[in-house]
Order: C-alpha cells, then structure tokens, then sequence
C-alpha cells in the first residue's frame, strides 16, 4: 500500500496536507489557479504531471508498461483528480522503458495534443528499437514538436524552456543564470556515455519567481557540460533529482549550482537514491527539504530521509517504505 501526501510550495516553504498524491502548488503573484505539479509513484521509473494557471497540461515522462496498466492508471488518476480530460503536451525525455515504455498506455486513456521529445533514438537493439517503434505509432496519432536546448513548450501560462536535449545543451544563460560555477574546477570526469539517458531533454519551468527544473536522465559529463563554465540555469525552487537519485548523475557541480530550495527524489525501493547522489543533494547549500518517493534499500538508515526530522535546518520526509510489490516493480 503506498503512502502519499501532498507538498504545497506556497510562498517558497512547504506544508503538509494528506492527499493521494505527492503534489507541488504555487500560489501565483496575482489570484488565480496555482501551478500544480503532481509527482506519480511508477515504481522508480519516471513521471510528472505538470498543470499550468491556464488549464493546460504537460506530462514528463509516462513510467513503465506492464504491470497490468498500473503506472497508466496512476497517471489517468492524477489527471482525473487535477481536473484533466486530456494532455496537452506529452514529453518524452528519452527511449528508456521507465519514462517512454508508459506513452501508449496512457495515449490509450486520455487524448494527448502535442508530443514532444529530442528526435530520434540512438540505441538500436531489439529492446530500443521496440520501445522507439511503439512510441512512433502513438505520437503519429497528434502532432509533433522536436525540440532543441533553447527551444520552448508553448503550454499557456507557463515559460517552459528547453536546456539540454539530444545531447546538447543551453550556452545563453537564462534569466537569473550565467554566473561562473567555481565548482568546475574541481569535476571529476567520467567516460562518456552514449546512452539516451545522456541526450535527455531537460527543461526548467518558471511562473513567476517559482523555478522547476527536471533534466530527465541526464548523466554525469552531460550535468558538466550545462554548468560549466557558467551556470546557466541559475538558482531553482524545485528540483526532480536526476535519473532516479542515481550516482550516475546529481553530480555536485550542477546540483550545487542550482541551490535548490527543495528536492524530491523519484527513486524505487531498489533504483535509484544511491548513497554518494542522496548525500550530494542533502549537502546542497540552501536546501530546506528533500523528498524520497520510496525508501532507497540501498542507502540504510544513513542515506534515506526520516519519518520525521530532528534538524532545524531542513524537514526531510519519505513518502513509502519499501513493500515486496515495491522492490519488485523498481528492480526491473
Ligand atoms: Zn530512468
């Protein structure tokens, strides 16, 4: 049984509400609906509802297939409680199973307007070339956006823009980036990865002074090459962990460069929330909270956040403990 609950971002902090569902709202600078952004349980696979003021919708990610529909039906379940009759734009940050494998699920539950992603997939093995076919049939139902760092999601009411994506990245700085990151200087390169993890789209979303950013699966060297020399993104308010709290990414100079305000951790029982990434985003300098949407096996008492906090400077939650159904769902 998952245990859930909703984050209200209001005014910069966070209070607790019980819902079914880890949820962010902003309270916009003049009256209106907030931004929600709704962060769906797939089992360590990746999935974000995002609605703006304006009524529009924008899904990253749409989890795994299998599981006789659950991640489908956890999403259309978001998408129902927000209000939603339909996704306006359908991101797909790379062809991994656990962020496009959901697509024709759920494009099979509720009509989806605009698909958008980086082109087409590098990997071509069997299991690529079958998850990039099916993706194809569905996004040949609506319309298509490709898109390139720099680029931007038309979603009314928001500024979505595009920061990295088949495997390049942002050079003009956004507003409120462009400063130098001393922390360049101190990266620790690894071997390059020709994965479709590393040409991730990943896109920051601001309303108002409220910044969101979510850069998919982005891997180590490609987190350095947005960051340095300059950080071009910028402080944010939220931050998605990158690839699941994976050591394979949330490397230090960009996670620290960023000063995110909050961080919520789309990691599974037994994917993601690797020890060395949960101690870089706990360390990073500003944070107030960070969220785990399962408690991460691997990390043990030391590297998961608690029930409840004795800290004063940040309220670390979780929001499941790890269930047999759990494990065996992320491990896939
Ligand atoms: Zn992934």
């Amino acid at each position: 049984m998952r245990n859930t609950l909703v984050v209200m971002a209001m005014t910069g902090w966070l209070a607790l509400v019980g819902q079914p569902l880890l949820s962010a709202q902003t309270q916009t600078p003049t009256k209106g609906k907030p931004l929600e952004i709704d962060f769906i349980d797939v089992e360590g696979g990746q999935s974000t509802l995002i609605v703006s003021p304006s009524g529009e919708s924008m899904l990253v990610d749409a989890g795994w297939p299998g599981f006789n529909g659950r991640d489908a039906d956890r999403i259309a379940a978001a998408a129902k409680k927000a209000g939603l009759t339909r996704i306006d734009y359908m991101v797909v940050t790379h062809y991994h199973t656990d962020h496009v494998g959901g697509v024709p699920a759920i494009a099979a539950k509720l009509p989806i307007g605009t698909f958008v992603d980086h082109g087409e997939t590098v990997e071509h093995d069997q299991q690529g070339d079958a998850l990039y076919r099916a993706y194809l049939q569905v996004r040949d139902k609506g319309k298509h956006l490709q898109v390139k760092p720099g680029d931007t999601i038309p979603i009314k009411g928001l500024d979505v823009r595009v920061v990295a994506a088949a495997g390049e990245h942002l050079t003009t700085p956004l507003p409120l980036g462009g400063q130098p990151n001393p922390l360049c200087a101190s990266f620790p390169a690894r071997d390059p990865d020709p994965s479709e993890n590393a040409r991730s789209v990943g896109i920051v979303v601001t309303l108002g002074a409220f910044r969101f950013v979510d850069l998919g699966d982005l891997t180590w060297n490609k987190e350095h090459d947005l960051f340095c020399p300059n950080n071009v993104i910028g402080p944010v308010d939220l931050y998605l962990t990158t690839h699941h709290g994976l050591n394979q990414s949330n490397a230090p100079v960009a996670v620290h460069a960023m000063r995110p305000r909050v961080a919520v951790m789309n990691n599974g029982a037994k994917k993601g929330g690797s020890p060395e990434a949960w101690q870089t985003v706990h360390d990073s300098p500003g944070l107030l909270d960070l969220w785990q949407v399962h408690y991460a096996v691997a990390g043990g008492a030391d590297h998961n956040v608690g029930e409840s906090s004795s800290r004063t400077w940040t309220r670390p939650r979780r929001l499941a403990s790890p269930s047999p159904h759990n494990a065996t769902a992320a491990s896939r």
